[in-house]
Formats: C-alpha cells, sequence, structure tokens
C-alpha cells in the first residue's frame, strides 16, 4: 500500500494549538464552552484541545465523550452492534456552546447522528464543529468550523489517525 504522511506529530500539535485559539476567538473565551468528543479518536482530541486551551487561556473547559455507534442511520443491525465505549458527559449541556470534536470528518453522518444524542442533554446554545482531518465526500449539509487539515480524498482512500498507548496523536496517514 501507498503511504503518505499528512501530520507528524508536531504538525498535529500546531494544528491542535490553532484550533484552540480559534475556539477562544470565536467564543471570546472559555465561558459557557465545552468539549464533546466523538469516540474514540475525537475523545482524545477533544482531550488534547482542553490541554491546549488550559495553556494558552489558563482556565479549564469541561471535556465530555459521545458514543454514537447505535445512533448511526446507516447502520441497518443495531442488535448486532455493541457500543465501543460510553457516552460520558458528566454536565448539563442547557446553554452551553458546545464544540464537538472527531478525528475525521467524512459523509457527515456521524456528526448528525452526535447532534440528535447531544439533545438529550439539554439545549445548548449553538453547537461547532471542530475536526483534525476534513476528507471531502458529505452526504449531509455539514461543515466543520474548525479544521486541522483539509485532504481531498478519493472514497477507495483511507485516513489512519494514529495514536499512542496513551492516547497522545503520533501521526495522520493517507493511505491509498
Ligand atoms: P462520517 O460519519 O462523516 O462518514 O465518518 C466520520 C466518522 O467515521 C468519524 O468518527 C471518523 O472517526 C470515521 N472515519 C470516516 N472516514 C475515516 C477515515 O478515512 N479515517 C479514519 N481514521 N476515520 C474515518
Ligand atoms: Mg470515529
Amino acid at each position: 500500500d501507498n503511504l503518505t504522511v499528512l501530520l507528524d506529530e508536531s504538525g498535529i500539535k500546531r494544528a491542535l494549538t490553532r484550533i484552540s485559539h480559534e475556539i477562544l476567538e470565536r467564543n471570546k473565551g472559555v465561558q459557557d464552552v465545552v468539549l464533546i468528543g466523538i469516540r474514540s479518536g475525537g475523545a482524545f482530541l477533544a482531550e488534547e484541545l482542553a490541554q491546549s486551551i488550559a495553556m494558552i487561556e489558563g482556565a479549564a473547559v469541561p471535556v465530555g465523550a459521545i458514543d454514537i455507534t447505535l445512533y448511526r442511520d446507516d447502520i441497518k443491525s443495531h442488535t448486532s452492534r455493541l457500543p465501543v465505549g460510553k457516552t460520558e458527559i458528566g454536565f448539563s449541556l442547557q446553554g452551553k456552546k458546545v464544540v464537538l470534536v472527531d478525528d475525521v470528518l467524512f459523509t457527515g453522518r456521524t456528526i448528525r447522528a452526535a447532534m440528535d444524542a447531544l439533545m438529550d442533554h439539554g439545549r445548548p446554545e449553538c453547537i461547532q464543529l471542530a475536526v483534525l482531518i476534513d476528507r471531502g465526500h458529505r452526504e449531509l449539509p455539514i461543515r466543520a468550523d474548525f479544521v486541522g487539515r483539509n485532504v481531498p480524498t478519493s472514497l477507495k482512500e483511507n485516513v489512519q489517525v494514529i495514536f499512542s498507548a496513551q492516547n497522545q496523536p503520533l501521526e495522520v496517514v493517507l493511505e491509498k
């Protein structure tokens, strides 16, 4: 297989630092901002963004995680699928500025399902979307507010987001 490195560890770090600044700028700080990562990659990245925001702003943002496996509208048989993780949102989203975080944005179906699931946790003031990679091929009218890198891909290609055993992002590779 043909592998191309799209982002190395420092490239990912720079992208996440920029996105952190953009989140702070858009929301004029961290007041009412919460991060919700989509398991599994997005949840790891949400933790990274929270650390980065804490470094820049000196303030903590609540972080939650959501598992949307069972909400996917394109998975026909839910009974044969078990959730890969748990949804852990230990706070109300009422009136919050929710930043959804995922590793790769593709058709947009995962984000649609995530927004659906979030509404069970209160009515947020707004929902924004941060992704490390936007690989195109949207099937729904969904776009990201914060993007690490836009990567035009073919449908046959796959983006590998590699994490360490400690869930630190190490590398993003395009697999042709
Ligand atoms: P979508 O629902 O937008 O079609 O796909 C997005 C979800 O599937 C994300 O949670 C993402 O983790 C995963 N995904 C889709 N395409 C890729 C890809 O090329 N590489 C990786 N690593 N994940 C992908
Ligand atoms: Mg995923």
